[in-house]
C-alpha cells in the first residue's frame, strides 16, 4: 500500500516550540482513548525561537477546548491581561490611539454603532469614542476582572510562550503524547506518491507516520526542506524582515494592555507580564543596521535589560500550501506575519482547530486538503491586510522607511476595504474574519481614515434619542468600571 492510501493511525509533530506542544495538546486531547500514537520529536540543542507574548482573545477559547483552568494558566505563564493596544507614533509623529477588544458601542436598528457616531461626529460631537467601549476604559484606568454585572471585559492575555509550551508539555504527555529528544536528520518520501514515510534522527533511529505535522519553525524542515512547497512572499508590502528582542525589570503594576511604537525604521513592542516586560524592535534591514537597531532597543528600554538581545531574522508571508500531501504546517513553518496585532499564536491555534475538523480517518482526500488550504490562506490574507493597514495609513514620511512604505502601495483587497469605508461608512468583512467591525473602526480612525458618510438608518433617530441613547451608554461603561479591581489587584487574587 502507498503512503497515500495508508489510515492515518501514526501521527508525528516535529517541533516542541509553541506550536508543536498547541498541536501535541490538541491532539492529545481529540484523540484520547482511541488507538493512534501521537510522537513529537524536538531537540533542546536546536532551540525555540525563544519570542512571541502576546495574543487576541480567542486564546480562551483554545485553553477551554483543552479544559484549562484560566487562573493555574496564568500563574504558570506569568501572564497578565491584554484589553488592546496602544498605538503610538503611527498615525503621525506624537500621534496617539487604542485598539481594543470588545464593542464600540451596540448595534441599533440592524447597523453598528459607528455609523450613528460618525452622524455625531458630523454634527459636532464630542471626539472622544472611548466612553463606549469598556476595555478601552479599563485599559486608561489599569483595571480588570474578566466580568462585571452587565456582561464580560473581552480580553486576551500576555504570557511567557515559552512556559505556555512546558505547560502544555506536562498537559499533551498525560494525554498519552511520546516526546522523543534528538535531532532530525532526514525526512524519508515515498517514491511512488513522494509523501512522507519516515524521518531519521541523527543517532539513526527513524520514526515512521501516516500524518506528519510540521512545527519546526522558519526552517519548514518538512513541509519546505522534504516537500519544497514554496513560499509566497509579502515583503513588497511588509518590508521588516528582522527583530531585535530584549526582556528587561518592570516597575509597579503591569498595564493590561500592549504597547505599539512606530519608530524609525519599524516599531517597538512592550509587552508587560508578570515578572518583566517583554520588548523588542521589529525593523526593515535594508533600512537599519542590526548593531543600530540593537543599540536603539537598548538606549529605549523601560527598565534595566534582563538578558542577551535576541536577534531574529523573517520574511512575511506564507507557504504556498499549508497542507501538503500527508504535511501540515503549523507555526512559524506555515507562514509568518510580523506580531504587530499578535496573530501567529491565533493562527496556530487555527490551523490545528481546522486540522482537528478535517482530520483523516483513512485515506487522505485531496477535497479535503483543497479546502482546508484555501481556507488557510484566505485567513492569512484577511490578517495580512489588516496588518498593512497600519503601515499604509501611517501619515510618516520622515525616514526613507515610511517614504518607501507609502511608494508600495496596497493589496486589492484592502485598497477596496479601505475605499468603502472611506466612502459610506461600511466596513466590509466576513463572518469568521478575526478581526471585525470594532477592530477596523479602531485601526482606520486611529490612523487618519475620515468616512465621508454613514448608514442611512442611523438617520432614523432624533437629535435629542441619540444623544439620550448615547448617554445611557456612557453611563452603562462607567458603572461597569466602577465595579473593577485594578489590575493588580486582579493579578494578585490570583495569587501572582
Ligand atoms: C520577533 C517575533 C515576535 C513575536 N511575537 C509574537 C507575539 O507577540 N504574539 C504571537 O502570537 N506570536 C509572536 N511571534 C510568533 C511566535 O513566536 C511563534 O508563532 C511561536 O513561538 C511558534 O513558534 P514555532 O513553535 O512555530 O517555532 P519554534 O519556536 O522555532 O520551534 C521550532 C521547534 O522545532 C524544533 N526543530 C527544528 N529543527 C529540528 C530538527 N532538525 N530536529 C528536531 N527538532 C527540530 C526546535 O527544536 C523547536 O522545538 C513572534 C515571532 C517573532 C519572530
Amino acid at each position: 500500500m502507498s503512503a497515500r492510501q495508508r489510515p492515518v493511525r501514526r501521527i508525528v509533530i516535529v517541533g516542541g516550540g509553541s506550536a508543536g506542544w498547541m498541536a501535541a495538546a490538541a491532539l492529545g486531547r481529540a484523540l484520547a482513548g482511541q488507538s493512534h500514537t501521537l510522537t513529537l520529536v524536538e531537540s533542546e540543542a536546536i532551540g525555540t525561537v525563544g519570542v512571541g507574548e502576546a495574543t487576541v482573545p480567542p486564546i480562551h477559547e483554545f485553553n477551554r477546548y483543552l479544559g484549562l483552568d484560566q487562573a493555574e494558566f496564568l500563574r504558570a505563564t506569568h501572564g497578565t491581561i491584554k484589553l488592546g493596544i496602544q498605538f503610538d507614533g503611527w498615525g503621525g509623529v506624537g500621534h496617539r490611539y487604542f485598539h481594543p477588544f470588545g464593542f464600540f458601542g451596540v448595534e441599533m436598528s440592524g447597523i453598528h454603532f459607528h455609523h450613528y457616531w460618525l452622524r455625531h461626529l458630523a454634527a459636532g460631537g464630542d471626539a472622544d469614542g472611548g466612553p463606549y467601549n469598556l476595555e478601552t476604559m479599563a485599559a486608561r484606568a489599569g483595571r480588570f476582572a474578566p466580568m462585571t454585572r452587565h456582561g464580560p471585559v473581552h480580553h486576551a492575555v500576555h504570557f511567557d510562550a515559552a512556559a505556555y509550551a512546558q505547560y502544555l508539555r506536562g498537559y499533551a504527555e498525560a494525554k498519552g503524547v511520546v516526546r522523543v529528544e534528538g535531532r532530525v536528520a532526514d525526512v524519508r518520501l515515498d517514491p511512488e506518491d513522494g509523501f512522507i514515510t519516515s524521518i531519521a534522527m541523527a543517532d539513526g533511529r527513524v520514526i515512521e507516520g501516516d500524518l506528519f505535522v510540521d512545527c519546526s519553525g522558519f526552517r519548514g524542515l518538512l513541509i519546505e526542506g522534504a516537500l519544497a512547497t514554496g513560499y509566497a512572499e509579502w515583503s513588497h508590502w511588509l518590508p521588516c524582515d528582522s527583530a531585535v528582542a530584549m526582556p528587561c525589570e518592570n516597575d509597579g503594576d503591569p498595564a493590561p494592555y500592549t504597547c505599539s511604537t512606530a519608530r524609525e525604521a519599524g516599531w517597538q513592542w512592550r509587552i508587560p507580564l508578570q515578572h518583566r516586560d517583554g520588548n523588542g524592535y521589529v525593523y526593515s534591514s535594508a533600512h537599519l543596521d542590526h548593531d543600530e537597531a540593537e543599540r536603539l532597543l537598548r538606549s529605549r528600554l523601560p527598565g534595566a535589560a534582563l538578558a542577551d538581545a535576541n536577534r531574529l531574522r523573517f520574511n512575511a508571508g506564507h507557504r504556498k500550501a499549508i497542507w501538503n500531501r500527508n504535511c501540515v504546517a503549523v507555526g512559524l513553518a506555515g507562514g509568518f506575519l510580523e506580531p504587530l496585532e499578535s496573530t501567529s499564536i491565533h493562527l496556530i491555534q487555527t490551523t490545528i482547530i481546522r486540522l482537528l475538523a478535517l482530520l483523516p480517518r483513512d485515506a487522505i482526500d485531496p477535497h479535503v486538503v483543497a479546502r482546508f488550504n484555501r481556507d488557510a490562506l484566505h485567513e492569512y490574507e484577511t490578517i495580512r491586510d489588516f496588518v498593512i493597514a497600519h503601515y499604509a495609513l501611517s501619515n510618516r514620511d520622515d525616514t526613507s522607511f515610511w517614504r518607501d512604505i507609502a511608494a508600495a502601495g496596497l493589496p486589492d483587497s484592502l485598497a477596496e476595504r479601505i475605499e468603502a469605508f472611506r466612502a459610506t461608512g461600511n466596513i466590509l468583512f466576513e463572518p469568521g474574519d478575526l478581526f471585525g467591525p470594532t477592530n477596523w473602526y479602531a485601526v482606520l480612525t486611529g490612523q487618519g481614515v475620515r468616512p465621508q458618510s454613514w448608514h442611512p438608518i442611523a438617520d432614523g433617530l432624533a437629535n435629542e434619542e441619540l444623544a439620550a441613547r448615547l448617554a445611557t451608554l456612557r453611563s452603562r461603561v462607567s458603572e461597569q468600571l466602577a465595579e473593577l479591581p485594578t489590575h493588580g489587584e486582579f493579578l494578585r487574587r490570583l495569587g501572582r
